[in-house]
């Protein structure tokens, strides 16, 4: 069958973020970039980002960024690479700049410099005083910059394939990436992109759980493209439940909240944080929070009738600061917790809201993948950032206000390479038929399957299945038996597919495509978890309730070819300055 095919210098998909920042260099450079999306771009998660991105500009407490290194390493329970956070976090105050100069409306303070509210995780002069280090639009500041970015990307005349949904990634036989197949997704017709290089910035996969703060479209869609390209996830056992989701609902009420003073009480009116974190108490990081408050709700002082959740008090900050600095978080409390801010206190419990892991990269955001005997090699053409990706600067947990950082960090880090890339590539490589034969023999089983299994259904038990076998707390026989739902559920998945005859259309379809990517994404998370015998950060088990960095001090790397596991070392030494040491983390 001969398909439409489209050639580009680069193709960059996903319309995020760090896909956006990423386009931005390479069209500045005038390079032909296409974009691909399977929503219009500024429908991307990033646009709901409340908090903000931090960067050591020190306008509220001193600051450096050796500090925020420091508060970063210690974030990520010492499995972050500290090579690459030295790189981002010496980039930050640059980026945040650069922003502003796109358009970014940075809150100010009545100085006129970059207002800097409190996040988790923060501290002055390495684990001292509460730090002030996220540059905040209001609570708005992830649309700020997703605008922003786009704005500047039309004026810079990057090339837009708005709802397209990619399917598989193009590679030949030596491994180089060639582009992708993707599906226009009104009409459902098939084309091929390709392209020198071809950067992945599909964000995130919290959708594998039933409570959540992602939006439907996160779905792991990269990440299952890697997979099925042969190249390894790394970390995905770890997996950020945010503490304030809205209880029973999972939206997010942000961290800013908690920054601005709020804070949380239990069913008896305890300030419990203090029972927890006696320093940074609320703003401890986010893995101890959320364990703290799922201890509460287990132990029986939970609020509410059911005692299933805890309360966000926020009315002694007063109507003004609430409705100047957290305007839309009042608007989502009223809408989907019932309750006025200004009033009473939000109900909360924690709710899955970040994907640790991701494609590995270094940082330049090169994929890297294992060659054998503990080596590893970079993907030729290949590139990864932002949530789909794995660079790793947040290890076992990521700081709040660090994944809005990471994206335009990384994203213009790989637009970068790409660039000094193609200076020496400069030409098209041949289209690896096979390759693309593959991805199209995948889509027209699909187009047999029908009304035997229903997609929703199936994706509702997936849900379920991951949030009460890989949850908040794990332990060994709990995950064991996750990992055999999650893999019976493939299974289905498959035969589904094969075995019914009528057609799926479109978004139907495109539904069907994205279920078959979180169960590879959700199986990659379960094995992994399964085989990590240790607590590091976001992963807690409660049969091996410590760290263990003796034998655990590694990043996983789970490949799709039966669901085996390699490991590799972190990276300890960063650029210029001493390691970081593991060190008991406590806040
Ligand atoms: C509610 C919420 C609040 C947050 N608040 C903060 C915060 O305050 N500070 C902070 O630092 N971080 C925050 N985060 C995290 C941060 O926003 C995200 O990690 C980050 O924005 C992800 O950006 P991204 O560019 O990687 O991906 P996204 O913004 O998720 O974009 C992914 C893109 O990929 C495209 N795509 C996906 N699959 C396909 C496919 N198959 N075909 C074509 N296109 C595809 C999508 O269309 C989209 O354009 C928050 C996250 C959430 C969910």
């Amino acid at each position: 069958m001969k398909l439409p095919h489209r050639r580009f210098d680069c193709l960059v998909i996903g319309a995020g973020g760090g896909g956006l920042r990423a386009a931005l260099q390479l069209a500045q450079a005038d390079l032909h970039v296409a974009v691909v999306t399977k929503v219009f771009p500024t429908r991307s998660h990033t646009v709901a980002a409340q908090g903000g991105m931090n960067a050591a500009l020190g306008n509220v407490t001193p600051d450096n960024w050796h500090w925020h290194m420091y508060d970063t390493v210690k974030g990520s329970d010492y499995l972050g690479d500290q090579d690459a956070i030295e790189y981002m976090c010496r980039a930050a105050s640059r980026q945040v700049i650069e922003l502003e100069h796109y358009g970014v409306p940075f809150t100010r303070l009545e100085d006129g410099h970059i207002y800097q509210r409190a996040f988790g995780g923060q501290s002055q002069n390495f684990g001292g005083d509460q730090a002030s280090r996220t540059c905040a639009a209001a609570d708005r500041t992830g649309h700020a910059i997703l605008h922003a970015l786009y704005q500047q990307n039309i004026r810079a005349k990057t090339h837009f394939f708005d709802e397209y949904f990619a399917v598989d990634l193009i590679r030949n036989e030596e491994g180089a990436a060639l582009g992708a197949v993707v599906i226009e997704i009104e009409t459902g017709e098939v084309m091929v992109i390709e392209a020198k290089t071809t950067l992945l910035a599909t964000g995130g996969a919290g959708r594998i759980f039933r409570t959540s703060t992602n939006a439907m479209i996160n779905t792991g869609d990269g990440m299952a493209m890697a997979l099925r390209a042969g190249i390894p996830l790394e970390d995905m056992e770890f997996v950020q439940f945010h503490p304030t989701g809205i209880a029973g609902k999972g939206m997010l009420i942000s961290e800013g909240v908690r920054g601005e003073g709020g804070y949380l009480v239990n069913g008896d009116g305890e300030r419990f944080m203090e029972r927890y974190a006696p320093h940074a108490k609320d703003l401890a990081s986010r893995d101890v929070v959320s364990r703290a408050i799922a201890i509460e709700v287990r132990e029986g002082r939970g609020c509410g009738e059911n005692k299933d959740h805890v309360l966000l008090k926020v009315d002694h900050l007063g109507p003004d600061v609430i409705k100047k600095r957290l305007p839309a978080i009042r608007e989502m409390a009223i809408r989907f917790g019932g309750v006025d801010p200004i009033e009473s206190p939000i109900p909360v419990y924690p709710t899955a809201h970040y994907t640790m892991g991701g494609i590995p990269t270094n940082r330049y955001g090169q994929v890297v993948a294992p060659v054998g005997h503990g080596a590893e090699e970079e993907v030729v053409g290949l590139y990864a950032a932002g949530e789909c990706a794995c660079v790793s600067v947040h290890g076992a947990n990521r700081l709040g206000g660090n994944s809005l950082l990471d994206i335009v960090v990384f994203g213009r880090a790989a637009g970068n390479h790409i660039i000094a890339y193609l200076k020496e590539n400069r030409y098209h490589r041949p289209l690896a038929n096979e390759s693309v034969d593959m991805a199209v023999a995948r889509l027209s089983k699909w187009e047999r399957r029908g009304d035997g299994e229903s997609v929703s259904a199936m994706l509702a038990e997936l849900q379920l299945t991951m949030e009460e076998y890989c949850g908040v707390f794990r332990s060994q026989e709990v995950l064991d038996e996750g990992v055999s739902k999650v893999l019976a559920l493939g299974e289905r998945l498959d035969e589904a597919r094969l075995s019914d005859h009528s057609k799926v259309f479109n978004t139907a379809f495109m539904e069907a495509l994205e279920l078959e990517n979180l169960i590879d994404v959700a199986t990659a998370t379960v094995v992994s978890a399964a085989a990590r015998t240790e607590s590091r950060g976001a992963h807690s088990r409660l049969d091996y309730p410590d760290r263990n960095d003796a034998e655990w001090m590694r990043h996983s790397l789970y490949c799709k070819t039966d669901h085996q596991l390699d490991y590799k070392p972190v990276r300890t030494k960063p650029l210029t300055v001493d390691t970081f040491p593991p060190k008991k983390r406590v806040y």
